[in-house]
């Protein structure tokens, strides 16, 4: 089968072709249908220095995807060839305390799809059958292979109630794009963006903010009296992993308020401890998704009216993913899906 391996320790990705995956009797194989490129695949691909340390080639690389299951392994009951799934990226231990109490986000041995093990960059992809999520008769495909960051928008956007609340979302990325878009359907009263790049910031409007931002242009207070907010934000979801942003936020906090971190800083960050105690402020890590009650929360939104698709910007054949990393590499873009079907 082709697929996008990561072949030495350096830079670039290469077309290659490899043994389609074996299957155990609990697993499944999956004809992929069209991918999503997250920001890990751009670190893999560029060998930065978390990717020389964490990956070991050679390794087909990429996690979000949709595809059609074509064959399952003797154990498996509730799959059949033909059924359209996607994957959750997160293979757990099964065996840890919170693996048994069915916290399964919570496990530390959790080995990555396309990071610990091949990836879905490729015709064909084998996960265990309790990584496999069913779609319904209908959806969306393009919206069906981004589930996975989409999983990590709707986990960070309902870690604390948003109905009726202030939310500001700091990075409009692909993940912050559409955590816009969930907090609104999740029926937050004003969703202020902060966000650098121009494009990004209309994309934003796009998926329902309020008002949008650019940070190096206006601090965050600025924006209360024009909303009618009294004291400052409710939630906010750190969605750029940038310090200059998280500590903004925290500037920018209501009492009682609660901050999700989705963002990944690539350094440790001086944070005012006093503003987090004095104002009572609960932080909250986010990795991953909620297996799987993130998933459910996704599909039944969807179902009720949630639209993500204005995230989703460039489209590419697997052929040209070169042009495809460097459109998701570029600013100037939301999610870039790959089709390995054509
Ligand atoms: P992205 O890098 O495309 O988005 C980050 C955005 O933050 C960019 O648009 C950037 O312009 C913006 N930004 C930079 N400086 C800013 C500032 N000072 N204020 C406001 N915005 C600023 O990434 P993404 O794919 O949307 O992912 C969002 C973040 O979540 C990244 O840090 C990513 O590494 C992380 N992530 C975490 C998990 C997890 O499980 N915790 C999973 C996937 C991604
Ligand atoms: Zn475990």
């Amino acid at each position: 089968m082709r697929a996008l391996v990561k072949t030495g320790a350096g830079p670039g990705l290469e077309l290659r072709d490899v043994p389609q995956p074996m299957i155990g009797i609990n697993d499944v194989l999956i004809r992929v249908h069209k991918t999503g490129i997250c920001g890990t695949d751009l670190h893999i691909e560029s060998w930065d220095p978390w990717a020389a340390r964490t990956i070991h080639p050679p390794l087909v690389v990429g996690h979000e995807f949709v595809g059609e299951i074509v064959e399952v392994g003797s154990n498996v009951a509730d799959f059949h060839p033909g059924d359209l799934v996607s994957g959750e990226g997160h293979v757990v231990c099964g065996r840890c305390r919170h693996c048994l109490a069915g916290r399964r986000h919570l496990c530390a041995a959790t080995i990555g799809l396309g990071v610990g093990r091949d990836g879905a960059f490729a015709e064909y992809v084998a996960l265990p059958m309790t990584n496999v999520w069913h779609h319904w008769p209908g959806v969306n495909e393009e919206v069906a292979a981004i589930f996975d960051p989409f999983g990590n928008a709707v986990h960070t956007a309902l870690a604390f109630p948003v109905l009726g609340e202030d939310v500001l979302i700091s990075g409009a990325g692909p993940i912050g794009l559409m955590a816009t878009a969930v907090v609104r359907h999740a029926g937050a009263r004003h969703v202020v963006v902060s966000e650098p790049n121009a494009f990004r910031r209309e994309l934003a409007l796009k998926m329902g903010a309020t008002l949008v931002v650019d940070p190096g242009e206006r601090a965050l207070p600025d924006v209360f009296a024009e909303l009618d907010m009294v004291e400052g934000f409710d939630v906010v979801l750190e969605m750029s992993g940038n310090s200059t942003a998280l500590r903004a936020a925290i500037a920018a906090m209501a009492h009682g308020g609660g901050i999700a971190l989705l963002g990944i800083p690539t350094e440790e960050i001086a944070l005012d401890v006093n503003a987090i105690v004095f104002k009572m402020l609960t932080l909250r890590g986010i990795y991953g998704r909620e297996m799987y009650e993130t998933w459910y929360k996704m599909t039944v939104m969807l179902q009720s009216g949630l639209d993500i698709t204005p995230a989703i910007t460039h489209r590419f054949g697997f052929r040209d993913h070169e042009a495809a990393f460097e459109a998701a590499r570029h600013g100037d873009s939301g999610k870039v899906i790959m089709d390995w079907l054509s």
